[in-house]
C-alpha cells in the first residue's frame, strides 16, 4: 500500500517548470498489518508522527496555496486519532480531500471499522478511500468485499472507493482485484474514456489505479530483470510528485515514489523547517530540484555524459531508475548509499516540542466535537 498511491494530475501545463507543490500528504505511521514483499517502506520503524505537529504544518501549507490532503503509511488507518483530529482541522481549513491510502484488511470487527469510518466523515472527510488490491498483498477477497460495502454505506457514495495494483505492466496483475469484482457482484472493464480498468457494479464504481513494480529493497529479491532496454518517458514525476509528503519521522519528500524513502529524496522536516524553507531547499536540491524542473532525464544524460557505461542498461521504470542512480552515488554531490529493508540510514526523529504550537487543547477539543455530534 502507501506508495501505491499515484495521483493522476500527470501532464498538466506549466508555465515554467519548477518544485511547485499542490498536495500535502501525511504518513501517520510507517507500521502495517500486513507485510508485502514488494513494500518499499520500513514498517519495521515504530516513529509516529505527532498530531500537532501534522496540524501546525497543514495550517502552514495552506498559506503558501496548497488546498489538497491525503494519506498514506504503513497502514494509515493503525492511527485512526490522527486521521480524525488532521481531517477535522483540514475540512475547517477548507481543504479537498484526496486519497486515503490503505489495504482495507486492517480492521478486527466490523463494529470498529463502521466507527472509525463514521468518525472520518463526521470530521469531513470528502476523498476517496483508495484500496491496494494485488498478489503482493495477499488474498482477502471476502474481507476486502465487506470492507468496501461498509465504507459504500457510511459514505453513501458509489464512488468513494477506487483501487490500486501494482504490476510490471498495466494488463498484468489484475486476477485479484476480479476475485473481489466476483464477491461484489461486480465487472471489471476497460474503460477507453478513461485510458484505464474500472470496476462496476449496481452500487459502485471505482477506478483502477495501475503502479509500476519497482524492484528497490524487498522487491530487490522478486524475479525480472529492471534494465528492460527501454527508458522511461519523461514525465517530472508529476503524478507521484509536485507534492509534500511527511512521513512518521516528519521527514518531507517531495513524492511517494517507490525511491522516497531514501535519504537522499528529504527535503525537510516539519519539526525543523517551515513550509517555504522546505520548498525553496527542494529547489536548489541537486536531484528534486532537477527532476522537477527538467526531468529525470537530464539526471540520466548528466550521468552518461560522464562515464557513458556508468549504467548496466535502460530501464522503462522511473522509480528504479531514481533508486539506483541515488543508492549507487551516480548523482554528483549526493551521497550514495541507504535503502536495505528495514534499515534506511536516518538521523533519530527530532522531538521540537517547543515547535508545537496549537498544543493539545485545541486536538482534545476537535475530538471532543465530532463525538458529540453522533
Ligand atoms: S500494505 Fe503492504 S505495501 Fe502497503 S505499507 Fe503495508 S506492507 Fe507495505
Ligand atoms: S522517480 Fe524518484 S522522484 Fe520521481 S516519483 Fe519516483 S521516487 Fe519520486
Amino acid at each position: 500500500m502507501s506508495r501505491d498511491f499515484f495521483r493522476s494530475n500527470q501532464g498538466f501545463p506549466r508555465r515554467r517548470r519548477t518544485f511547485a507543490p499542490d498536495y500535502l500528504s501525511f504518513a501517520p505511521t510507517y507500521q502495517c498489518n500486513l507485510s508485502c514483499p514488494h513494500c518499499c517502506v520500513p514498517i519495521e520503524w515504530t516513529d509516529r508522527l505527532d498530531t500537532n505537529a501534522a496540524i501546525r504544518f497543514l495550517e502552514q501549507a495552506s498559506t503558501v496555496g496548497i488546498h489538497r490532503l491525503g494519506f498514506t503509511g504503513g497502514e494509515p488507518f493503525l492511527c485512526p486519532d490522527f486521521l480524525v483530529s488532521v481531517t477535522y482541522r483540514a475540512a475547517h481549513l477548507g481543504y479537498r480531500f484526496d486519497k486515503l491510502m490503505t489495504n482495507g484488511v486492517w480492521y478486527s470487527d466490523e463494529p470498529s471499522l463502521r466507527q472509525v469510518l463514521t468518525d472520518l466523515r463526521r470530521a469531513g472527510f470528502t476523498g476517496k478511500i483508495g484500496l491496494s488490491v494485488d498478489k503482493f498483498h495477499g488474498i482477502h477477497t471476502d474481507k476486502l468485499a465487506a470492507f468496501c460495502r461498509i465504507v459504500r454505506e457510511i459514505f453513501a457514495s458509489d464512488t468513494v472507493l477506487s483501487l490500486s495494483y501494482t504490476s510490471r505492466d498495466p494488463h498484468q496483475g489484475l486476477e485479484p482485484i476480479r476475485r473481489l469484482a466476483q464477491a461484489l457482484d461486480a465487472d471489471v472493464q476497460w474503460s477507453e474514456l478513461l485510458n484505464r480498468y474500472i470496476l462496476v457494479s449496481d452500487s459502485l464504481t471505482m477506478t483502477l489505479c495501475w503502479n509500476h513494480l519497482a524492484l528497490v529493497e524487498r522487491a530487490e529479491k522478486l524475479p525480472g530483470q529492471p534494465w528492460d532496454g527501454q527508458w522511461f518517458q519523461e514525465d517530472y514525476c508529476e503524478g507521484p510528485g509536485q507534492a509534500l509528503v511527511v512521513n512518521p519521522r516528519g521527514d518531507v519528500k517531495p513524492c511517494c515514489g517507490f525511491a522516497s524513502d531514501l535519504d537522499q529524496l528529504t527535503i525537510g522536516n516539519i519539526y525543523r523547517d517551515d513550509v517555504r524553507t522546505i520548498i525553496r531547499r527542494a529547489r536548489r536540491h541537486p536531484v528534486v530540484g532537477t527532476i522537477f524542473r527538467s526531468g529525470l532525464s537530464a539526471l540520466r544524460d548528466q550521468i552518461l555524459a560522464r562515464d557513458p557505461q556508468a549504467l548496466p542498461g535502460a530501464t522503462s521504470n522511473h522509480c528504479y531508475f531514481c533508486w539506483y542512480i541515488l543508492t549507487r552515488g551516480l548523482v554528483p554531490g549526493v551521497p550514495g548509499g541507504g535503502g536495505q529493508v528495514g534499515r534506511w540510514v536516518s538521523s533519530p526523529p527530532p522531538s521540537g516540542p517547543q515547535l508545537l504550537t496549537l498544543g493539545t487543547d485545541r486536538l482534545e477539543s476537535s475530538i471532543t466535537k465530532i463525538k458529540r455530534s453522533e
